[in-house]
């Protein structure tokens, strides 16, 4: 087994918003750096670094708007997240919890800060991240996974440092998860001077994003906020925390199949595209109120 090489260091590009309530770098696709097809399942990243928002009477966020053809993972670090969609499901998430949304054949959705925690104010930090479907799997019915806290696996990897798993697996241990292709999501939380020893197979799109802290990732030192994305030379992500840190670890194996992606819809062909935008614009997503 040998150690991936790293492709890229990826800086945060400058922020911006989805809505009002998500201030967000975008890791995926960043041309030319990282393609679709390049991370493939994973087909976009938005992290929306620890920003503060004051307290506001009207919860900001964003309002009713379609997807079709992936599903949309959000992970929230600090604040709480509020979710409704047109299949009827509809939670809130907090510090730590997952929220695993297929849209499949489609969905209408809107995404807000939760009133309450809106009232306050306060850091919010999370990560929005598309898992691309198999066409065989685009146009099947959509479905909802809320992955709260107490339902992930917790591998120990030293003293008070842990995995915390949410799909896929780390040394034996299986994350609650349910994902249409083999798929690798965790959070390592580790102390300063704790290590973290993953292995997938080489042809694995893989990738790490230092939520907090910093971390030497195959040797490199990697700062808070930056993503690195890997060759497909080896198995092996070592990391050691420098600092107190957490980091998100995803890999998965690539779909290959054409993408054909436009706004909210990701599809193999333009004609599937154009479906989809016909299919919206004439109710067949179903319903959804707008507003908070
Ligand atoms: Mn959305």
């Amino acid at each position: 087994m040998k150690t991936k090489s790293i492709k890229h260091i990826i800086a945060p590009r400058p922020a911006h918003f989805v809505g009002d309530g998500f201030r967000v770098h975008n890791f995926i696709p960043s041309m030319p750096s990282l393609s679709m097809q390049e991370m493939s399942p994973f087909i976009m990243l938005d992290y929306g670094a620890k920003h503060h928002f004051p307290p506001s009477i009207h919860p900001r966020g964003v309002d009713v708007h379609p997807h079709r053809g992936f599903e949309t993972v959000t992970i929230a670090y600090k604040g709480r997240v509020a979710h409704h969609d047109s299949a009827g499901n509809s939670g809130v998430i907090g510090e730590g919890d997952v929220q695993w949304m297929t849209a499949a054949s489609g969905v209408l959705h809107k995404e807000y800060h939760d009133a309450s925690w809106s009232k306050q104010g306060g850091d919010f930090q999370m990560v929005q991240l598309w898992v691309n479907l198999p066409a065989k799997d685009k146009m099947s019915t959509p479905k909802y996974q809320e992955i709260s806290n107490d339902k992930m696996m917790k591998v120990p990897v030293g003293a008070d440092s842990y995995i915390e798993l949410i799909a896929g697996e780390y040394s034996g241990h299986k994350g609650p998860a349910n994902t249409f292709t083999p798929v690798h999501l965790s959070n390592a939380k580790l102390k300063a001077g704790a290590e973290a020893q993953y292995s997938f197979p080489s042809h694995y799109n893989s990738g790490v994003l230092v939520i907090e802290g910093e971390a030497l990732v195959n040797g490199e030192a990697i700062p808070e906020n930056h993503f690195v994305s890997f060759m497909h030379d080896g198995e092996n992500i070592e990391i050691k925390a420098l600092q107190d840190s957490i980091i998100l670890v995803l890999s998965g194996e690539p779909i290959h199949e054409p993408i054909a992606a436009h706004g909210p819809f990701v599809m193999n062909t333009r004609e599937e595209i154009i479906q989809a935008f016909d299919d919206f614009q004439t109710g067949k997503f179903g319903y959804l109120e707008e507003g908070a």
